[in-house]
């Protein structure tokens, strides 16, 4: 069993101990990226960010997107820079976003949307989330699509910053 740093891939410990699957990999958090997200000394969330090879975004507090690194691209349809100050629904192509209110007004947004409910409550504990899974209904390419994701959180400098470890189509969603 292997565990690597979620945030920057660096391998933190390796048991002998095997699991069903000796292949399998566990995520936690690096002393050093720790140490960023308590202290935000040294280099800014942005160079962070730019530096792993995991998709992460920069949400405020109106879960308005910041930033986001190279790997965050590959799952968002706009150029980075676009999506500063965008709704992350409407960065992510959440099918809810495009209702009355936009992003987070929906009443399926305010009952329903895991995303919002783990970077909410992020900020308000300072606890960070760590594989938790959110069914999204995102537009793509082909049309509407019931997407299942894997998110992990941090806060670092009054922000927080949002982690894609995994995204799939629900088969007949
Ligand atoms: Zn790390």
């Amino acid at each position: 069993m292997k565990t690597i740093c979620g945030w920057c891939g660096r391998a933190m410990a390796e048991t002998a101990e095997v699991g069903p699957d000796p292949e399998a990999v566990t995520h936690g958090i690096c002393a050093e990226c720790a140490a960023f997200f308590e202290n935000n000394r040294g280099v800014g969330i942005r160079e962070f960010i730019g530096q792993l090879g995991a998709p992460v975004l920069i949400l405020d507090k109106d879960i308005r997107v910041e930033a986001m690194n190279l790997a965050a691209g590959a799952y968002v349809d706009l150029r980075l820079p676009e999506i500063e100050g965008l709704l992350v629904g409407d960065v992510m192509e959440c099918a809810h976003a495009r209702l009355p209110g936009g992003c987070g007004n929906a009443g399926v947004c305010v009952m329903g949307c895991a995303l919002r409910r783990i970077v909410m409550e992020t900020f308000a504990t300072g606890k960070s989330a760590e594989g938790v899974e959110a069914r999204q209904e995102i537009m793509t390419g082909q049309g509407l699509r019931e997407m299942r994701f894997w998110f992990s959180t941090a806060l670092a400098d009054g922000r927080v910053l949002l982690r894609i470890d995994r995204a799939e189509v629900v088969e007949g969603g």
